[in-house]
């Protein structure tokens, strides 16, 4: 129910903190007793770190009776398992990593830390990010909480099952072609991938360096600003983070839409979308409208069918310069029974990946070799280009482009294991903000079945708040975001 602390949103649980009515020990503790109750069926970890996590909220509190707290302290959270974490395991949820355990923290972890938020533990994932079901978790599947016979989606499932069922308040996950909107999407949460380069990704293990970046699931819009106020900002330690101030997000919640251009792109409404999603999704654009939004029906993004065909050569060809570090020798699993150097790094990387890890790695082994470089990762690169100008073409026209997050709602575990192309498909409409680096938002917009539907929108780089206020905006119209599944 909406009143268990474990169902409290990050703004409530804050206002309850300060005031305080509610301590951090006492809803850390609820958050662990949730876990506790919970995760023998959504498997939405790989590690509770639950005695750092309580030494954590003690330390919160006197923070709180020192009159010394930020938003986020004592807010117990997630992270991904692939943010670095010092001195607890960051494993990647691949047998790789299995025992890992940094001596470092990521940039988002370093900021969460100096904020005093309570770390709960480490989110399951598809194997290095590579995914959309969460079922290539070398460690184990998560299960949807709203059916648990199906997925949560990926590759950040396990940080979305999560949220949705009352395991953590928020979560940061990574999304590389979808991985936290996608899977938000599913599950019924916020979740968002800022502009490239907003979000340091300093200590997050890299998959496809030019389209990785960290962003946070929430299960609200302004929960959804609050993280992004504590994670967003320039670091020197990643080449690419971007040197712009970072605004008070939460300033843009402010409900007033009228006058926005909406655009609803007709190439995101093609075949393979439910059609429950798509009159889930206009419906939506109608909510956008009656708040006082302009709304082009017929927008047109021709080069979005390119998107998701390039994007399997260039992630691929960045997953395999990025993977080859896997040797046996540095750290991670190290293969023992080996016949020599050679046969040791073949063994290791033969038991330490999984199926999907090794598809990757050969696809973008095969793209980036010599005379095959210029006909595909070349000319990959090139309509990559070409799709960013057409989205800033079109954001002269649209201050946001509105469209499915996902084509489907969840589907069962186990559906589409036996074909990659069928995965790879369940990102058509996330892909392209990857490609072209802009920042995308999935809000809760209907019900089919049981399950939840996802609404996308996307904003020109650097247009967070814009995006943030059209989707807090349509979020405040509707009560999709009030519910929470039965567990
Ligand atoms: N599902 C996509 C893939 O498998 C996107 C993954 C991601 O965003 N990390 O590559």
């Amino acid at each position: 129910m909406p009143n268990d602390l474990h169902h409290l949103t990050i703004h409530e649980a804050r206002e309850r903190l300060h005031r305080r009515d509610l301590s951090s020990v006492e809803l850390t503790r609820a958050l662990l007793d949730r876990i506790e109750q919970v995760e023998p069926a959504v498997r939405a970890y790989v590690t509770v770190i639950q005695e750092t996590a309580l030494s954590q909220a003690h330390e919160a509190d006197d923070r709180i009776a020192a009159g010394d707290a930020g938003p986020l302290t004592g807010i117990p959270l997630q992270l991904k398992d692939n943010i670095a974490t010092r001195g607890v395991p960051t494993t990647c949820s691949s047998r790789m990593l299995e025992h890992f355990v940094p001596p470092y923290d990521a940039a988002v972890t370093e900021r969460l830390r100096a904020q005093h938020a309570v770390i709960l533990g480490k989110g399951n994932m598809d194997e290095f990010a590579m995914g959309s079901s969460t079922e290539n978790s070398a460690m184990h599947p998560t299960h949807n909480p709203w059916n648990l016979e199906r997925v949560p989606g990926g590759s950040s499932g396990g940080p979305a099952a999560a949220v949705a069922a009352g395991e953590a308040l928020g979560s940061l996950g990574s999304d590389t072609g979808g991985s936290v909107r996608q899977p938000a999407s599913l599950c019924g949460v916020v979740g968002m991938k800022p502009t490239y380069g907003l979000v340091s990704r300093y200590g997050l293990v890299a998959f496809a360096s030019s389209l990785d970046q960290i962003g946070p699931l929430a299960r609200d819009v302004t929960d959804c600003a609050l993280l992004l106020n504590g994670i967003a900002g320039h670091d020197p330690r990643d080449s690419t983070s971007l040197p712009s101030p970072v605004p008070d997000y939460t300033k843009s919640l402010t409900g007033d839409i009228r006058g926005l251009r909406v655009g609803v792109p007709k190439e995101y409404f093609v075949e393979g979308v439910e059609p429950e999603v798509e009159a889930a999704v206009k419906r939506a654009v109608g909510v956008l409208e009656e708040l006082g939004a302009t709304v082009d029906w017929e927008a047109s993004l021709p080069l979005t069918q390119y998107a998701l065909p390039i994007y399997y050569i260039i992630a691929p060809s960045e997953c395999s310069a990025n993977l080859a570090r896997y040797d046996g020798v540095k750290y991670g699993y190290s293969e023992q029974e080996a016949d020599g150097i050679w046969d040791a790094l073949e063994k290791t990387r033969q038991h330490g990946f999984g199926p999907e890890v090794k598809r990757r790695i050969m696809l973008g082994t095969y793209s980036l070799s010599s005379g095959y470089y210029d006909a595909y990762y070349l000319k990959a690169g090139r309509v990559r280009t070409l799709i960013s100008q057409e989205f800033r073409e079109a954001f002269k026209r649209y201050d946001v482009l509105v469209t499915p997050t996902s084509p489907t709602a969840a589907f069962p575990i186990g559906a589409k294991t036996q074909d990659p192309l069928q995965m790879y498909l369940s990102d058509i409409c996330t892909i392209p903000a990857n490609i072209a680096g802009i920042p995308a938002i999935s809000v809760p917009c209907g019900m089919a079945d049981g399950l939840p539907i996802g609404l996308q929108m996307m904003a020109p780089a650097l247009g967070e708040e814009t995006l943030l206020r059209a989707a807090h905006a349509y979020e405040q119209a509707t009560t999709w975001h009030t519910l929470r599944p039965q567990l």
